[in-house]
């Protein structure tokens, strides 16, 4: 993308003039865009911290007149490099958050973080459909399809969106339901920022004021073993259970219990709704491999969810890899292994699969652009970008994901496939998702001012 013509003092004065929000240029203290990772740089033209879906239209308008494209900045939990030729719109103050406990729904700003949403709804029993970690932002969770910790039990998370207010590339605010300009309801459920930049969203809450969930963590020298029966176990779960493993080199830190730090442990993570005493006899035999170096399972609050994953919260630059798996026979453990196990000297602190199949794997009632739901396994790759591993980190996860070629299905979700590069973008959409998600930004976006970062356009 190139800037139509130079951009000088009279066009910061416009879109000052233009927005309610502030506007800061590269030298303004306001300027630095915060976020969980650091090692994306993030280098726009111009930051604007909006108020409301009418500033974003008149930013999306202004960018479009001048040639430039506009990119969307909440969390920093998954964005892409940004430079010069973009304005980013941060969404921090769209922060309304109103839970409705007769309807059973929230209302929700494009600036707010899972963990807000939790904490309103848990006084009415109430639970949204959040992901691992509970700081990630909720519009951009959901605009990339969203699984959360009991994704076999209810599917994707926004398959359970009831409304999303949207801005297109041509500056119109749309309200898309499964009624109302369905289309675009379709694909802003899992085309990231493809079809606009959503303002805000209205999602429901399950009944849930408990769950049974945690992590068991294993000592890594015995890795094969549990990563063994852990796919013997996981593969013939109802799916009232949903579960992921862990490969962990935690560092010593601050919030790292002592005997996880410092050494490869496998985390078994647990996550189950409904009668918590079934689950302590699903989970049994899982207990019963070997003497866990913590058991850290059991009924807990809802709006402690986090602590399953118990993901970082604090920002570091990270190198994360993706693939999804259709099956783990006894080939891709040793592959796994090789790569990741407890001789292989890898640098890579997280390497984890997610279970998938139950309710993800349905049709569900409302279509959506989230692709790939008959795929088995997740597999995440995180590296920090930090020494004295940070050399090792790239090189490491591309071995993994590699190595684990002949069981991937080519496909990636795209939360879980953060990318500028068009070819992986691709691989998160079969070809006619590919195709009307594209078709569709060209109708909304006619001069192309969303054609940055993780989208898909032709
Ligand atoms: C520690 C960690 C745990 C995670 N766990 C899960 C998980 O359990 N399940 C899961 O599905 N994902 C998970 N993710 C991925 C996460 O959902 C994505 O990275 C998501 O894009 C983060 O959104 P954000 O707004 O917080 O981050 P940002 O970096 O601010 O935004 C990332 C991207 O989301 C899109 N986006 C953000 N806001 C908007 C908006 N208002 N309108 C349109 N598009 C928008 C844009 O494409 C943007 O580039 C995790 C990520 C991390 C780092």
């Amino acid at each position: 993308m190139t800037i139509s013509r130079s951009l000088d003092q009279a066009d910061i004065a416009a879109l000052r003039s233009t927005v309610r929000g502030a506007v800061h240029r590269p030298t303004d203290p306001g300027y630095p865009i915060d976020g969980f990772n650091v090692a994306v740089s993030r280098r726009p033209w111009a930051v604007v911290d909006v108020l409301d879906a009418d500033d974003v239209a008149a930013v999306v308008a202004f960018a479009g007149d001048a040639g430039m494209t506009v990119a969307v900045h909440s969390t920093g939990h998954g964005g892409t490099q940004i430079d010069g030729h973009s304005i980013v719109v941060r969404t921090g103050l769209l922060d309304v958050c109103n839970v409705d406990p007769e309807k059973r729904v929230a209302r929700i700003g494009a600036g707010v973080r899972w963990q807000t949403v939790l904490d309103a709804a848990a006084p009415h029993g109430l639970a949204p459909l959040c992901g691992s970690s509970t700081t990630v932002g909720v519009a951009g969770f959901l605009s990339g399809g969203g699984i959360g910790p009991l994704v076999r039990t209810v599917g994707a998370s926004s398959d359970h969106a009831r409304s999303i207010t949207v801005v297109t590339g041509d500056g119109e605010i749309i309200i898309a339901t499964p009624e109302l300009n369905p289309e675009l309801f379709w694909g802003l459920r899992g085309g990231k920022a493809t079809l606009g930049i959503i303002t805000e969203v209205t999602v429901d809450l399950l009944p849930v004021p408990e769950i049974y969930g945690g992590a068991l963590y294993f000592d890594g020298s015995e890795a094969d073993r549990i990563v063994r029966a852990w796919r013997d176990w996981a593969l013939a779960l109802p799916r009232v259970a949903n579960t992921s493993l862990a490969l962990l080199r935690l560092p010593e830190m601050p919030g790292v219990p002592p005997m996880l730090a410092g050494r490869l442990t496998v985390a078994v993570r647990y996550a189950g709704i409904g009668d918590l005493a079934d689950h302590a006899e699903i989970l049994a035999p899982m207990r019963a491999v070997t003497t866990p170096l913590l058991d850290a399972v059991g009924p807990m609050p809802y709006a402690a969810i986090g602590a399953i994953h118990a993901d970082p919260v604090d920002p570091m630059p990270t190198h994360e890899g993706a693939a999804l798996l259709h099956d783990l026979p006894d080939d891709a453990i040793d592959a796994l292994l090789d790569a990741t196990g407890p001789t292989s000297g890898s640098a890579l602190t997280v390497v984890e699969m997610r279970l998938l199949g139950g309710a993800f794997a349905d049709e569900p009632t409302v279509r959506s652009a989230l692709c790939h739901r008959d795929a088995a396994l997740t597999l995440t790759t995180i590296g920090v970008l930090a020494p004295p591993i940070a050399e090792a980190v790239i090189g490491d996860s591309g071995r993994t994901i590699d190595g684990m070629a002949p069981w991937s299905t080519g496909g990636r979700l795209p939360n879980f496939a953060a990318s500028s590069d068009p070819a992986v973008n691709a691989t998160c959409y079969d070809d006619d998702t590919r195709s009307w998600l594209a078709a569709l930004a060209d109708q909304h976006d006619r001069r192309g001012v969303l054609r940055v970062g993780q989208v898909m356009r032709a």
